[in-house]
């Protein structure tokens, strides 16, 4: 029975890389930079990488307000901090934990499960290796 054609609503782009990856940036003012992924934001298509795409924030001294520390005139110090600024995610590569290379990713399913319930997992695409990213 043919399906009436819905149109398909807005998803959330399904990113390719996760939290936790180690990824390559490709392009940008960090080309090159290797670093973990501390942030995904699938809504936003953006990832924020370790040591990647660095702006500098200047912070004024505030005064901190932590319990306790009434009266002890303890402020919190500025100046000049470094912080992760979310990039494209199309401008990271994921890197492969097995051959060390950024690769793109491909997909593959886990062998020998019921077709519902099988996991898609993701994999190196250098033909050399393909190895799954998610060790
Ligand atoms: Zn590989």
């Amino acid at each position: 029975m043919p399906r009436p054609k819905a149109s398909k609503p807005e998803e959330p782009v399904k990113l390719k890389v996760k939290k936790g990856d180690t990824v390559e940036v490709i392009s940008g003012k960090s080309k090159g930079v290797r670093g973990e992924i501390l942030s995904a934001f699938p809504k936003e298509n953006k990832v924020i990488v370790k040591g990647a795409n660095l702006i500098v924030r200047h912070t004024k001294d505030k005064p901190s307000n932590k319990p306790g520390a009434a009266g002890s005139n303890r402020v919190i110090k500025g100046g000049r901090v470094e912080k992760e600024a979310p990039l494209f995610a199309s401008k990271v590569m994921a890197v492969c934990p097995a051959c060390k290379r950024p690769t793109r990713v491909g997909y593959a399913y886990k062998e020998g499960e019921e077709k519902l319930s099988r996991r898609k997992y993701r994999v190196c695409k250098h033909p050399d290796c393909g190895k799954s990213l998610d060790v």
